[in-house]
This record gives C-alpha cells, structure tokens and sequence, in this order.
C-alpha cells in the first residue's frame, strides 16, 4: 500500500509571488523535479498524491471573512489603502494578480494530506509548498496569508484527534501559536533563533498558553550561530520528552530550511543532517505525520534539505547518500557533499561557549514552565 504520500500538483506552481520577494513558490516544485530524476516517487509503499485545491468554505473555518474579501479584491488586481490593515501590500506579503489560487493550492495539500491521515489512507503525507505558520486569522504576515497549518489541525481537532505540532523553521511560529494559546488539544512547539534577533520578535520561554492552553505552548529560542549537536540537544532534553508525555494521536512537523547555515535571512548555523534526524525520530512515534515545507531563502539548500526529508520518509535515508547527479540534476552550494546530505559543519569555535551557555538556560527555562504541568522531572 502506497502510504507515504507526496503532495504536489503543478498548479501549485502557476502563481508564483512576484520575484522581488525573497519566498521563492517553486521550491516544491523543483523538489518534485529532483525527486523525480532520483526515481523516488513511485515505490511500493510511497507515491505522487494530487491535492484537491482548498476551497472559500475551508478558509472560512479559521480566517475572518472581512479578511477572505480583501484577499478576493486584491487577488482580482485591486488596491485599497485598506489593504494595509490585513498586512496586504507590504513588502513582505504583497499584493499580486490571482494571489488566492495560489493559496487555495497550497493550503489544500495539506488539508488533503490530513484528510488522507484521517482516513487512514496514508501514515505520513508532505506538502512542501505548505507551512505559512506566520498567517492569522484576520491578518498576512511574513509571506503567509493563510495558515494552512492551523486549518490542518481544526480537521484533525474537528475529528476528535490531538495534536503535537512541532515547528523547526528558524523563525517563531506566531501564526499557528494565536490560533491554540487557549487550547490543549494541539499542543504546539516552536524551535527557532530569538525574538531578541530575528523576525516576527516573539517566541519566549514565558508564553506558555492562557486558560485550558495552559502549558501546550512551548518555545525554544536559540541563539544565532546554534549548530547542529546543541540544537539536537535541545530537541532531547525538551520536544521528545514533551512527545512522549503528551502522547499525540497525530505529528505535524514544519520544516523550515531557514535553519541552514547558508540560509540568508537568519543566523543559525545547522545542516540538513538535523531535517533528517528530527524526521526519523518523529517517524519512530508511530503516529499519522504530517509534515510541510516553510521558510528556505538559500533555494538550492531548501530544495535539497526537503528532497532529503521525503527520502527519510520513504526508508532510503542511509550513510551512503550518493545520489545527487543523478538524472542529470546538478546541485552546487557551500554545503553540499555529494549527496543530499550536506557535510558536518563544525560549531564557529569564537561563539560556541556563548551558544552553549544560553541554549542550557533556555534549556533551564522551558523546562521549570512547562515541565510540572506534565508532571516530567526539571532533572
Ligand atoms: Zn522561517
């Protein structure tokens, strides 16, 4: 049975955002393209899955209808000044002629992947043109415009199921945290570098969810120049434990490719060896997963890093990773070593005590917050 499922259509790739802004829409496709040449699509338990593309009444079950109209307007070519109070027209959400095919797209292949998970259809989907964590429900933000995150949750929530989110994009994953601070049947947990250095300025140890959400939200701000073996150590002194202790019925991971050391937005210092690791340990759960792309400006670097991520979900992620090349696909960047996996990087020697150090507070921290709601030991 084909139960890992690759979502992806080409009309994902018919209304790119204009080219001024640096959220490139064909990576999904072009790790369609790569996978592909790698003949890993079509296998006896994994394959190529067409979305249905998401319709107004989706949209509707988390964004505000004052918002889907100014979405409408602008996608038919209008400008308001009102735009503005949606975060329309910005630099980093602007305003581009049939805008909402897009989104209607990419939102609907995760909606399809959760409805596939659901149904029991498929034990693990991705939608690497998914992720837009930054979006909410009456404004566009950081290149999102509908959370097409939050809407694959509510179907899962909708059928009864909880839900551990985990969100490994550099950037805090404001979006998808307003839409279940109040809440614990998603528990949601946002790995990324500082609100104190880094775009949207949230994401601290403090917010940990209001009411019954008391204790499901969880952040772990890291430092610019976090590599690899403190930010696996992080994700196992803290995420595996809260996991394990929240004992999901469903995954859903974002895996932004932010996170490289080459990525030119942000300062992390990672390779995609951690897409792969956290990949294979989320898979190790057992649990339906979903997982989308996100963030990635080193285009080259993201595409490879979710090529990599899909082909540890097919089962074919081993040391000998000597497949680029392959198909006539040449792939070239600072990291790359031969394969899809980049080659170790080792910490920046100048900063590593001072990374060190502050990844074992924030350590400190999220677990003195978070940890006794859970009844885990601090130790
Ligand atoms: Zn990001």
């Amino acid at each position: 049975m084909k139960d890992k499922l690759f979502i992806y259509s080409p009309e994902m790739d018919k209304h790119p955002y204009p080219a001024s802004c640096p959220f490139n829409t064909s990576r999904a496709g072009r790790v369609h393209k790569l996978l592909s040449s790698m003949f890993l699509l079509s296998g006896n338990e994994y394959g190529l899955c067409e979305p249905a593309p998401a319709t107004r009444q989706e949209l509707e079950t988390y964004h505000a209808k004052e918002y889907l109209d100014m979405l409408v307007r602008a996608s038919y070519g209008e400008f308001d000044h009102n735009f503005l109070h949606f975060g329309l027209g910005t630099g980093d959400c602007p305003v581009f002629v049939n805008m909402l095919e897009n989104f209607y797209w990419s939102t609907g292949a995760s909606l399809t992947a959760a409805r596939k998970l659901l149904a029991g259809e498929a034990k693990i989907a991705f939608n690497p043109a998914g992720g837009m964590h930054h979006a909410h429900a009456t404004y566009a933000s950081g290149f999102c415009y509908i959370n097409d995150i939050v809407l694959a949750c509510l179907t899962f929530t909708d059928a009864g199921k909880r839900v551990l989110f985990l969100d490994i994009d550099v950037h805090h994953t404001d979006g998808v945290q307003d839409g279940f601070y109040d809440r614990n049947d998603v528990m949601t947990i946002s790995m990324h570098q500082s609100g104190h250095t880094l775009f949207p300025g949230t994401g601290f140890e403090d917010e940990i969810g209001v009411g019954d959400g008391l204790g499901y939200s969880v952040n772990i701000p890291l430092p610019p120049g976090t590599y690899d073996e403190a930010y696996l150590k992080a994700l196992d002194e803290v995420v595996y434990p809260l996991i394990e202790s929240y004992d999901p019925d469903v995954l859903v991971l974002e895996a932004g490719a932010d996170t490289l050391a080459s990525d030119p937005l942000a300062q992390l210092r990672l390779t995609n060896n951690v897409h792969a690791t956290v990949t294979e340990k989320l898979m190790s759960f057992q649990k339906p997963l979903l997982v989308t792309g996100g963030g990635g400006y080193n285009i080259e670097n993201t595409v490879r890093a979710w090529s990599l991520i899909w082909k540890t979900i097919t089962g074919q992620n081993d040391s000998h990773d000597l497949t680029a090349g392959l198909g006539g696909v040449m792939l070239q960047s600072t990291e790359w070593g031969g394969g899809l996996k980049d080659i170790p990087l080792s910490p920046d020697p100048t900063i590593k005590p001072d990374v060190d150090k502050a990844i074992d507070e924030t350590i400190t921290k999220v677990k003195k917050n978070i940890f006794p709601i859970h009844n885990l030991s601090e130790n």
